[in-house]
């Protein structure tokens, strides 16, 4: 079959999904009757037409979200919302089938890569259903005299705007929504333009799991969707995940009523090889960490510094391992990797490669052109690997958020972790050694927000993940998570 025709059958299967907002536990169309298409990266063909929110929707669902949050769910406790997160998990691993076409269609993520989600999206609900009865505060002995009693409360923080990006469309709702939910918000979800549509199933398995109207909306949208959440006076709290600018423009539209943020934002990771590194392991995970899900991952091991005693060979097999690669159709099983998200996306991606060729950096796999006939009218660039890359050139510097792969060499292991630290990101980082004492050495003075040693990428829903630096603040995942959907009141009573 042709890409065109595996896509054309496989429309049935999400023909059904929603595709208007949902607010206030309804389903309408846009206050101003918008919509937009999404586009197949795979074919360039449109997928699905539906309503397009705006500010005014916004409003509408803030509106709900706010009632809902100091009526019914206020009221509800914690074993009731545990129920409902474990019913929504079930519901979550039921429909499975459905989201990962859905993703895959929307985004172009591999149908491998998505259906992985069936276990980690329900772990992660779980997860958060878990904690809910044990949120608690504390009691306090002050030596104020009169020997009040006090004690701190853990309040939710209120009506939440959830914003996020195209590359993990549907676990990035999970991500958000279980935590807030588990914490007592209400919450106002607004999925990338690129890739809106599992995130309205998400909405619709909500209301399938009892959740009352009003608690969980979702409003796709293009940017002013988020732009006016960001800004929304009644709106608490706002967490995103995506670039490093938008992260910057949140901060200060914001900044009216002092909205408590998490930011998950960009990245430029590196990945670091010791010469005593266990080669057969490290040179294919050094390709996976940026190949998968096309590069299109914050935490993606774009800058690979490689000890000098092992770098001709090692480059070598990370060559091997990327021409093994198979690009294709994300609805084929046996596809590796697929198209980036959009055209436009792939055009930025081709510009980081030409500026890469430019500055002098050499071309050993990939680059501008996709040589199959087959994709051409999708958002396909071929995974890319550059050597000879200096710290000061554009690729080594800035993130591509493509499969382009920057080798730098170094030979001392101070000057290496400097180089590592010297980017003004601060999401993930990689090291590769058999030894020990430079496994904790050396790890600990990377300056990222997760250090993976001997692996990379590892994620689980117990694990804390985010940023230092450009890469931005506030962790998701474990415990730490849900208490960024809290706050703490100090109830003195004499
Ligand atoms: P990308 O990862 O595509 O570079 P962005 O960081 O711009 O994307 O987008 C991530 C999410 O932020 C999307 O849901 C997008 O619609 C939203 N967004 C874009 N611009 C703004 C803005 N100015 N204010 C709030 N949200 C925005």
């Amino acid at each position: 079959m042709t890409l065109a025709q595996t896509f054309n059958a496989a429309l049935a299967g999400i023909a059904s999904t929603p595709r208007q907002l949902l607010i206030d536990g309804r389903w309408s169309d846009a206050a101003d009757g918008g919509t937009m298409v999404t586009i197949n990266p795979a074919t360039g063909l449109p997928l699905a037409e539906l309503a397009c929110g705006r500010a005014a929707d916004i409003d509408l669902a803030v509106t709900a979200a706010r009632r809902a949050f100091e009526g019914p769910w206020s009221a509800t406790t914690p074993y009731d919302r545990q129920r409902m997160l474990l019913r929504l998990a079930d519901l979550i691993e039921a429909n499975y089938d459905t989201i990962a076409l859905l993703d895959s269609l929307d985004m172009g993520a591999p149908i491998t890569r998505t259906q992985a989600g069936r276990h980690t999206a329900p772990q992660l609900v779980r997860y958060y259903a878990g904690l809910v009865p044990t949120l608690r505060g504390e009691t306090i002995t002050p030596s104020v005299p009169g020997a009040p009693f006090v004690a701190t409360l853990r309040e939710p923080v209120g009506v939440v705007g959830a914003i996020t990006p195209w590359n993990a469309p549907f676990r990035m709702c999970v991500w958000k929504a279980a935590p807030a939910l588990a914490a007592g918000c209400t919450i106002i979800l607004k999925p990338a333009e690129q890739s809106p549509l599992s995130a309205l199933l998400f909405g619709q398995l909500c209301l399938e799991a009892g959740v009352p109207p009003g608690v969980v909306n979702v409003v796709p949208g293009m940017a002013e969707a988020g732009q006016r959440l960001a800004e929304h006076p009644d709106v608490d709290k706002i967490t995103f995940t995506g670039s490093t600018r938008t992260g910057q423009h949140i901060i200060r539209a914001s900044a009216g009523n002092l909205k408590r943020l998490s930011l998950e934002l960009g990245g430029k990771s590196a990945h670091i090889i010791l010469d005593d590194a266990d080669l057969d392991l490290a040179a294919p995970a050094a390709a996976h960490a940026v190949f998968q899900n096309s590069g299109q991952i914050c935490s993606a091991g774009t800058r690979l510094f490689v000890e000098d005693g092992i770098h001709d060979e090692f480059v070598e097999r990370v060559l091997a391992e990327t021409a093994t690669l198979r690009m294709g159709d994300p609805l084929d099983p046996e596809t590796q990797i697929g198209p980036l998200v959009d055209q436009t996306q792939k055009t930025t991606v081709q510009q980081y490669i030409s500026t890469g060729l430019a500055e002098g950096a050499s071309l050993l796999a990939g680059g501008t052109d996709v040589e199959a006939e087959a994709l051409a009218a999708g958002s396909f660039v071929s995974p890319t690997v550059f050597t000879g890359v200096r710290d000061d050139m554009t690729i080594a510097r800035e993130e591509i958020f493509g499969p382009v792969l920057s080798i730098l060499r170094f030979s001392d292991r101070d000057e290496v972790i400097r180089r590592a630290n010297a980017s003004e990101y601060g999401l993930g980082a990689g090291l590769w050694t058999q030894d020990v004492s430079a496994a904790h050495a050396l790890g600990r003075r990377l300056r990222a927000g997760t250090v993976w040693v001997n692996c990379y990428q590892l994620m689980d829903p117990a694990v804390p993940f985010g940023g230092y630096k450009l890469s931005g603040y506030g962790r998701e995942s474990g415990y730490d998570h849900v208490h960024e959907f809290l706050e703490t009141k100090a109830l003195w009573i004499r």
